[in-house]
């Protein structure tokens, strides 16, 4: 009896310690890279409940053990900045690194409706901004309808809002970060309106719930009173004046071609203790409505290109003074292409330590799909302006530590590091790059061989996984306060 008592505890002992042993996933014997921590070298990850339960040289057992050998494991790269948000739009950016794309420029019209369609039914994670564009169209009588983000000009955009509008434009916001938004997106050159006292007032806002603020900048090009200069200084002086956290969205094409300018502003500002970041992609073009405030007349001086330099992304199609005009005047809000920058502007933008990469993606426009595997092929092999660590933290690293102002949650994503959420890309640093164009947009990246999003295998030998869904929602502080009542 004693016997069979010692084989039971025996036995008991043995399955204890292979089943602490075994992993749900095993990333086996790739370049691990974690930006914060700094390590680079052949390790095997262990992950186990959708996170990284492992990190080791010593050989690690799994349910599934996949062979990363010759293969960079990283942490999965984080989008702050996605307007498209269907599946589609998921597939590519998931075949481009992305495990988590969120909506912070402008933020999306109904937060609560947002998180609940989206439930169960993504790839990659997802979260959004409060809409102040949204929040001003409402009370202006003119809401925005859901899937879209912007207005068409109107009195929503171009009026300014009283006092009593303001106050119910700031208690919309409140109800949308309770309902989840990460922070306050504001898009100030779509609300031309908004008088610089409404900007500040909207800074308040933010800083009263300790949230930042994202904003595309009130103006672009070089024309004054009204140039990207101006634009910049005051957003750095509405978080100067009210202490909110600042990020200047895509400042590539805001700036344009003088975003050296603004990166020196940005610079100047955080040097003198202000939380001001920014972003960009890497693509000389940008793209917006052409019904859009962004094409209010004076258009050309400002923005310093003519009709040649606007292209309607489903065909190709360069614009004349005709054809913009018709296009112009529709009540519907057609995409346009514009190219406005250069490349050697971008090719110092993306290397600058402060640009965190986000792309701003958008169905039509290649930036969409290729925008980090574009990166790690141009600037990191190509041109060898950017080392892959730095790579890594524009995209992975230096986004989580900007989403930590928003939600906790933060602090568990961008890094390869136990204890993190298992967001994990795998990709071949000698062949990854972006395929798509201007021509083709949606075409998919090459080089991603696995993604892991929550501890899920999402791509699997370069291709998409059918019918799971791992993704999970980020939200605000408003709503998991909510939660916990
Ligand atoms: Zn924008």
């Amino acid at each position: 009896m004693r016997k069979l008592i010692f084989f039971l505890f025996l036995l008991t002992l043995s399955t204890t310690i292979v089943s602490a042993q075994q992993y749900d996933l095993v990333l086996a014997g790739g370049r691990v890279m974690d930006p914060e921590t700094g390590l680079d070298a052949v390790r095997n990850v262990g992950i186990r409940d959708g996170k990284i339960a492992r990190i080791a040289a010593e050989t690690l057992s799994g349910h599934r053990v996949i062979d990363a050998n010759g293969l960079v494991v990283a942490p999965g790269f984080i989008d702050l900045h996605q307007h498209s948000q269907d599946l589609a739009s998921q597939r590519v950016k998931a075949l481009d690194g992305v495990t988590t794309a969120l909506e912070m420029e402008i933020g999306v019209p109904d937060v609560a409706q947002f998180l609940k369609a989206k439930e169960g039914h993504t790839l990659i994670n997802y979260g959004s901004s409060a809409s102040q564009v949204a929040a001003r169209s409402l009370v202006f009588g003119a809401p925005l309808p859901v899937g879209t983000i912007l207005p068409k000009i109107g009195p929503a955009t171009d009026e300014h809002a009283t006092p009593e509008q303001i106050e119910r434009i700031k208690e919309r916001l409140r109800e949308e970060l309770d309902a989840g938004g990460l922070a306050v997106g504001m898009g100030i050159q779509y609300t031309p309106g908004a008088t610089r006292l409404e900007v500040i007032d909207m800074f308040r806002l933010a800083a009263e719930r300790r949230l930042p603020v994202y904003t595309h900048v009130r103006s672009a090009g070089r024309v004054e009173p009204n140039s990207a200069i101006a634009a910049v200084s005051e957003v750095i002086g509405a978080a100067a004046i009210t202490g909110a956290s600042l990020h200047i969205v895509h400042i590539n094409s805001s700036c344009s071609r003088d975003a050296l300018e603004c990166l020196s502003m940005v610079a100047g500002a955080r040097a003198r203790g202000l939380d001001v970041t920014t972003e960009a992609y890497p693509y000389i073009a940008g793209m917006t409505t052409i019904n859009s405030a962004v094409f209010s007349p004076g258009w050309q001086e400002r923005l310093g290109i003519s009709y040649g330099d606007l292209m309607l992304p489903d065909t190709g199609e360069r614009l004349t003074k005709e054809r913009f005009d018709v296009l112009h005047n529709s009540s519907t809000a057609r995409w346009v292409v514009i190219f406005d920058n250069k490349q050697e502007v971008i090719d110092k933008v993306i290397p600058n330590p402060l640009v965190m990469i986000a792309s701003d993606g958008l169905e039509g426009h290649p930036r969409n799909a290729g925008t980090y595997s574009r990166v790690l092929a141009q600037y990191v092999r190509e041109k060898g302006t950017i080392t892959l660590m730095d790579a890594l933290r524009k995209m992975s690293l230096m986004p989580a530590e900007m989403l930590e102002r928003s939600t906790p949650a933060g602090h568990q994503k961008g890094r390869l590091q136990e204890g993190a959420d298992a967001d994990i890309v795998v990709f071949d640093a000698a062949t990854i790059r972006d395929r798509s164009t201007f021509e083709k947009p949606m075409e998919p990246s090459t080089g991603v061989h696995y993604l892991v999003v929550g501890g899920t295998v999402l791509v699997d030998d370069g291709k998409i996984v059918p019918n799971v869904f791992p993704g999970h929602a980020l939200v605000g502080p408003g709503k998991r306060a909510a939660a916990n009542d």
